[in-house]
């Protein structure tokens, strides 16, 4: 065993991290972790300390750590066969047997199901297959991409573009040409004042409408969204959003790809985001709750709409040239099906529903009235606060008051996430969380935020009792 120090030596001159702050972590100004083990929603560093994994890694980890079902199947895999491609019509039974799941797990008009590594690979395979299918219709000029400011869509070239967060854009020349950003639909800091939650979600519509008509509607090849925000700052839409916006883009032929990388397999107590709002996507993307992160596995889920038009595509100009060497590897669909064996068999999907409404109202209760929060919101397994200061001002940003918060938090033993925009604290707990841990969380979270509120308010010269 390397002693710690070395290894944190040797992490500092040759491991690059991502998002990590590259000065600050070489230098040791940022000091590093080293998870050393997890069990259920805890997990445990190299100091020996326990936390609360109040964001399940990053909202992936859905059935807790430690489960030695998977392990055991993925053992069992890789003895039996670690590896063999999918392309020209090769498969394993662990991949055919997934896809059907999948299927099941879909919302209605779902096909087929192609296999990435991760959820950025799988929105770049989303984009190539609606240009794919605006070629073969013959319809060249349909080609431009709708995301919406604050989505996450991943950080490769086009999917760094469709996410829409300045810090994923800056020095990289992004977003590329060919994306268009609309309106967040955060009621709570988007909406023209005296606005209700229903007007403002025809609000976003109209604002998408004008966008089609300033770029053509002949021009665009479809809109990209998560059901729920997620990264952008775990963002329930508006009431009325989705049931506002489908219309829109089918009145002008526009596909709808749902980013399900989040709120699939189970995270808003539904079996997708799609199924809890109403949404009928063309396309879907899996990836996170997928394999619960035992394996790195993404799913591009293609309705019957765009498949038909792919398989006359194929009669033309042949097989598609498309394909990564470990699409539907058989070791991470091994993984996926005892992910799924255990979300089905122990009800989890009904645990994120009811323990996830508990605790979006108990942080209502805790925080609805307190001087540092702006907005408490949520829906199933996802929460987030958002913190303001008096008369509902956001605080200056280099207060950093949100990862004040998060640092309070994680020194009292809960990890929650600082998110990336504004001053948010996110919470994305395993789907398997009880009311008792909701309990201990929200009891933690709430010494944090009184502890930043005192230090920040008293900067700005109030203070809480
Ligand atoms: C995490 C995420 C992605 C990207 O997935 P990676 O596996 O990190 O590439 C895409 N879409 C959404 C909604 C995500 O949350």
């Amino acid at each position: 065993m390397i002693q710690l120090e070395q290894l944190f030596k040797q992490d500092r001159s040759h491991f690059m991290h991502p998002s990590t702050h590259a000065r600050d972590h070489a230098s040791g100004a940022l000091p590093g972790k080293i998870v050393t083990g997890a069990k259920g929603i805890r997990i445990e560093d190299h100091q020996g300390k326990s936390y609360i994994d109040a964001f399940a890694g990053l909202y992936c980890v859905n059935i807790g750590y430690g489960r030695t079902e998977v392990a055991d199947a993925i053992y069992q895999q890789a003895k039996k066969l670690a590896y063999y491609h999918t392309y020209a019509g090769h498969a394993t039974d662990t991949i055919i047997e997934l896809s059907s799941r999948i299927i099941d797990w879909s919302p209605a008009g779902m096909k087929k199901v192609y296999y990435g590594m991760s959820g950025s690979d799988a929105n770049e395979t989303q984009i190539k297959i609606v240009w794919y299918y605006n070629n073969v219709l013959g319809r060249r000029n349909k080609k431009k991409i709708i995301s919406r400011h604050r989505g996450y869509h991943g950080s490769g070239i086009m999917t760094g573009s469709l996410t829409g967060l300045p810090g994923f854009h800056q020095h990289f020349d992004l977003p590329i040409d060919c994306v268009k950003h609309t309106i967040c639909p955060h009621w709570y800091r988007q909406a023209p004042a005296g606005m209700s939650e229903t007007q403002f979600a025809a609000y976003c519509a109209e604002e998408l409408e004008k966008l089609i008509a300033r770029e053509g509607a002949d021009t665009i090849a479809a809109f990209i969204a998560e059901p729920m925000m997620g990264t952008g700052g775990i963002i329930t839409p508006p009431q009325g959003y989705w049931a506002a916006i489908q219309p829109v883009l089918k009145r002008h032929d526009i596909l709808l790809i749902s980013d399900e990388v989040v709120c699939g397999f189970g995270r808003l107590g539904s079996k997708m985001g799609a199924q809890h709002y109403g949404i009928q996507p063309d396309l879907i993307t899996a990836a996170k709750g997928m394999t619960s992160a035992y394996a790195p596995l993404s799913a591009v889920i293609i309705g019957e709409r765009v498949w038909d038009v792919i398989e006359k595509g194929s009669q033309e100009y042949g097989a598609m040239g498309h394909g990564w060497t470990y699409s539907g590897h058989p070791i991470c669909a091994a993984a996926a099906l005892a992910n799924l064996d255990i979300l089905e068999r122990e009800n989890i999907m009904q645990n994120a529903g009811e323990v996830g409404s508990y605790l979006n109202a108990q942080l209502h209760a805790a925080f609805d009235q307190h001087p540092l929060v702006g907005e408490v919101r949520g829906a199933g397994m996802l929460a987030a606060l958002e913190f303001m200061a008096e008369g509902d001002k956001p605080f200056d940003a280099a207060l950093k008051v949100g990862p004040q918060v998060a640092a309070a938090a994680l020194e009292r033993g809960v990890i929650a996430r600082a998110m990336p925009h504004g001053d948010i604290l996110g919470f994305a707990p395993p789907l398997i969380t009880t009311r008792a841990e909701v309990d201990e969380i929200i009891g933690i979270v709430r010494q944090a935020v009184d502890e930043v509120a005192n230090r920040v308010v008293t900067v700005a010269g109030r203070g809480i009792a």
